[in-house]
């Protein structure tokens, strides 16, 4: 696939009725590498893909997406890198000016043309930006500290469950134990 284009006047592509797709280095996206620098990002390898669609949606021009990004950050729990994929769609009404928000129908959210031209790139890198996880850690508990914590969460709860009967829960403990 072909690096995408980084600037192009949006509306000039509605006209054309344009679809535009490719790919971009991960590491050309500095803020995305900022806030995923707090996620223990751990190489600036990766791409991402995106697709924009330039046309019309209920009488409006508009502009539709998806971009996906995949990322090696470190997991949070047991710090090993792992891969975490970061996908978004987007839906934007292309407006000149606030009148024109005006007229939107809700479920369209309004993208300001400013300028000659406008800017893939920081538009599909805010859009990765809402869509990135709060925290990143594999799915499965994936280290010794955390099937410990497990176990022990177990333990709790048994130990609970017997309250009513202390001895019966000191005896499980001491069998977890040993
Ligand atoms: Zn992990």
């Amino acid at each position: 696939m072909d690096k995408l284009l980084e600037t192009v006047n949006f509306a000039r592509q509605i006209e054309l009725n344009r679809t535009i797709e490719g790919v971009y280095p991960v590491s050309g996206l500095t803020r995305l590498k900022l806030a995923c620098l707090n996620k223990g990002l751990v190489s600036n390898e990766g791409s991402v893909t995106a697709k924009l669609k330039f046309g019309y949606c209920v009488g409006f021009a508009c502009l539709k997406g998806s971009v996906s990004a995949t990322l090696v950050t470190e997991c949070q729990r047991c710090l090993k890198p792992m891969q975490t994929e970061v996908t978004g769609r987007f839906k934007f009404a292309l407006v000149n000016n606030e009148d024109e928000f005006e007229l939107l129908p809700e479920e369209l959210e309004p993208y300001l043309l400013e300028g000659e031209e406008q800017s893939i790139i920081e538009l599909i890198e805010d859009e990765l930006l809402l869509s990135l996880p709060m925290v990143v850690v594999h799915e499965t508990a994936c280290s010794n500290y955390m099937n410990k914590q497990n176990s022990k969460i177990k333990i709790a709860v048994m130990a609970e469950k017997e309250a009513s009967h202390p001895f019966a829960a000191l005896k499980n403990l001491n069998k977890q134990e040993s």
